[in-house]
């Protein structure tokens, strides 16, 4: 059986079950996808109010497919389908999935980066429904010994929890604002697509240097900054940002924090194609935190992605990325 029959088959049972689940407990194709995640990874019908029909109907759905044998990549890229397919519902753009492309590269510059390192932990502080975060975990989780994962959105943290059972990978969870205290030691790793826009807590924006002088700070601004507040010395963090991050009015300030406690590593734009309007656009930002042993690149690696279906240019590209890293 190809890799993509499989795939298409958990897609239709988690589909087929969250539009029957949808239906009998009147709720949103998301909140069934999590209530049928759930299920799926208990082994069990867990909606004690459901017909004797029903679950019947579901069981049959469910023995279709066995989940045990089923590779990590396979289960999140099924799942991803099915909360795409519930994202088209109601979302807003903000809370949209980090795509495939982008999270597989951003595994590509992990590997390069914490190169030789082992038993390191990672922090997503705006993990969404998780696509980002497990597809990280599915290519290193034999060098990661912790992965924590924090968004305000509970909905979506639900998604990442049952995502990331079904994958099999242990997550801790916290459904909370990121910019609010976080009870979550130094990591050695931060990933983020960061949620771009004002932060709409002025009062818990005094807390962070970054904020703005008048009204609402940039989220994006003080994303970073608490990031790097929870960044061992040395630590990596590698955002998703807006390309014009250093061209507003409040880079003054981003730039000058930088500065003082950080080390830029590198800025990689994603294709222009990849997103509907240029404004829109993002690039891939690498920092260091500042520490003993930790050196400033005598260049950092600063690159403009070809389009990822651009087989031959994106080779060049990578021959000459794995050129940086060997010269760092
Ligand atoms: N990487 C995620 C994934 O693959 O599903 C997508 C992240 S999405 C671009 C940004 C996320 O930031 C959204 O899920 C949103 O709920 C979250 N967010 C926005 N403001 C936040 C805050 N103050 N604290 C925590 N999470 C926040």
């Amino acid at each position: 059986m190809s890799h993509l029959t499989e795939m298409e088959k958990v897609f239709s049972a988690i589909d087929q079950t969250a539009i029957i689940l949808r239906k009998e407990l009147n709720c949103l194709y998301l909140e069934a996808i999590a209530e049928t995640g759930e299920n799926m990874f208990h082994g069990e019908i867990l909606q004690d109010e459901l017909d004797e029909v029903t679950k019947k109907r579901l069981e049959r759905e469910y023995e279709s497919i066995n989940l045990e044998k089923i590779d990590g990549e396979t289960i999140r890229k099924a799942y991803q389908l099915a909360i795409l397919k519930g994202m088209k519902e109601a979302v807003q753009p903000n809370h949209q999935m980090t795509p495939d492309a982008v999270s597989l590269f951003v595994s590509y510059l992990i590997g390069k980066f914490m190169e030789g390192k082992s038993n390191y932990n990672l922090l997503d502080p705006a993990v969404g429904a998780g696509n980002l975060l497990t597809t990280i975990l599915n290519h290193h989780h034999q060098l990661i010994d912790a992965a924590y994962g924090i968004d305000v959105d509970d909905l979506l943290i639900k998604l990442t929890y049952v995502n990331a059972n079904l994958q099999k990978h242990g997550v801790q969870l916290f459904n909370q604002d990121s910019l609010q205290p976080l009870f979550i030691d130094p990591v050695d790793l931060v990933v983020c697509d960061l949620p771009v826009g004002y932060y709409p807590n002025d009062e818990g924006a005094k807390a962070y240097q970054v904020r703005a002088e008048e009204g609402h700070s940039y989220a994006h601004h003080l994303f970073i900054e608490q990031s790097l507040n929870h960044m061992k010395d040395g630590a990596y963090g590698i955002f998703l940002v807006p390309n014009n991050l250093f061209e507003t009015e409040q880079a003054k300030s981003l730039h000058a924090f930088l500065k003082e406690v950080a080390v830029i590593q590198g800025l990689i734009q994603l294709p222009l194609s990849m997103f509907k309007q240029e404004s829109m656009a993002k690039s891939i930002f690498i920092i260091q935190k500042k520490g003993e042993g930790v050196v400033t690149p005598k260049q950092a690696l600063l690159v403009q992605l070809p389009k990822f279906s651009n087989r031959e240019a994106m080779n060049d590209m990578m021959t000459q990325m794995n050129e940086w890293f060997r010269n760092c």
